[in-house]
């Protein structure tokens, strides 16, 4: 984080930010150099018809770039889906289950179309789209800005350029939080632990005062299974997980055969997660 977004962060205060559209408004109020800076120049020149430059995607130490296809279509058909992605998840991780709605701590949930396309038109909207839930995760993004506001260096690009969390370095500062403009990040504001069901020994519990997130499951990436959500769909194909960078990989046969949409693309933070609608 630069000395300027620092000074602004102090003087603004996180909540205000945070009511603002976090960091995405601290990268347009600071001028600079920053990737953000370099977005909200993409943004205008959108808004006047000139197409952004295309995205080199940052190369990570082992070359390789995680995404996922979530297909909408199939969790429309099968509305058990939903609760058994977000079951595996809760599981895998020991997410806890408060019981007030205030100190939810979410990972992957379902939401309505509209909150999780808020860029696309609404207008006169069909039936479908009208009764859609579709499942929302950490989108993983190339230029991710929590990474950027993050002190302290607990939220981070792993060799495979997945955005995880150190949860022992977090001081629960809170600035990912209000740079992530997908909201999709969680505080502990009590302490988690009795509110786990079922305890996951080979996965860390949290503490109160810890941010927490999606971490596309860089657990069983790194011993060669699929992500828990993904197991979870079967093999309806609901969810694809596989390496952007592999023009072979199945994700990219799917991203080559589908149209396909990303959340808030204008933003430029490049998310790894497509959807099919
Ligand atoms: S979706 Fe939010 S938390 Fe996830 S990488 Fe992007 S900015 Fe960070
Ligand atoms: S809350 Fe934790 S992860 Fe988030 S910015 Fe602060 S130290 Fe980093
Ligand atoms: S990829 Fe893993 S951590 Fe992320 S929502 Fe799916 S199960 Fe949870």
């Amino acid at each position: 984080m630069d000395k300027k977004r620092r000074d602004f962060l102090k003087v603004a205060g996180i909540s205000t930010l945070a009511g603002l559209g976090g960091t995405a408004v601290v990268d347009r109020l600071v001028s600079g150099s920053s990737p953000a800076a370099a977005n909200a120049s993409g943004a205008a020149q959108e808004a006047h018809g000139v197409e952004p430059k295309a995205h080199a995607p940052a190369t990570a130490p082992t070359g390789k770039r995680y995404g996922m296809i979530v297909d909408t279509r199939k969790f429309q058909h099968d509305p058990s889906l939903g609760e058994k992605v977000e079951q595996a998840c809760i599981t895998a991780h020991n997410v806890p289950q408060f019981p007030e709605k205030k100190d939810d701590i979410k990972w992957i949930w379902m939401t309505d179309y509209e909150n999780c396309f808020t860029e696309k038109s609404l207008l006169y909207k069909d039936e479908a789209t009208e009764d859609h839930q579709v499942p929302v995760l950490c989108n993983h993004c190339d230029n991710p800005p929590c990474v950027r506001a993050c002190p302290t260096k607990a939220t981070f690009k792993n060799k495979d350029g997945l955005v995880i969390m150190d949860f022992h370095r977090c001081i629960g500062c809170r600035f990912c939080m209000a740079a992530c403009p997908y909201g999709m990040r969680s505080f502990n504001w009590r302490n988690p632990r009795p509110f786990i069901k079922e305890i996951n020994k080979h996965f860390p519990t949290r503490m109160r005062g810890v941010v927490e997130k999606c971490n596309f499951c860089a657990e069983r990436i790194g011993v060669g299974e699929m992500p828990a959500c993904v197991e979870a769909c079967g093999n309806t194909k609901a969810m694809v997980f596989g390496d952007l960078n592999d023009p072979h990989s199945e994700i990219r046969k799917l991203l080559k055969e589908n149209y396909t949409i990303q959340r808030k693309p204008s933003l430029g933070t490049h998310p790894s997660v497509f959807y099919i609608v």
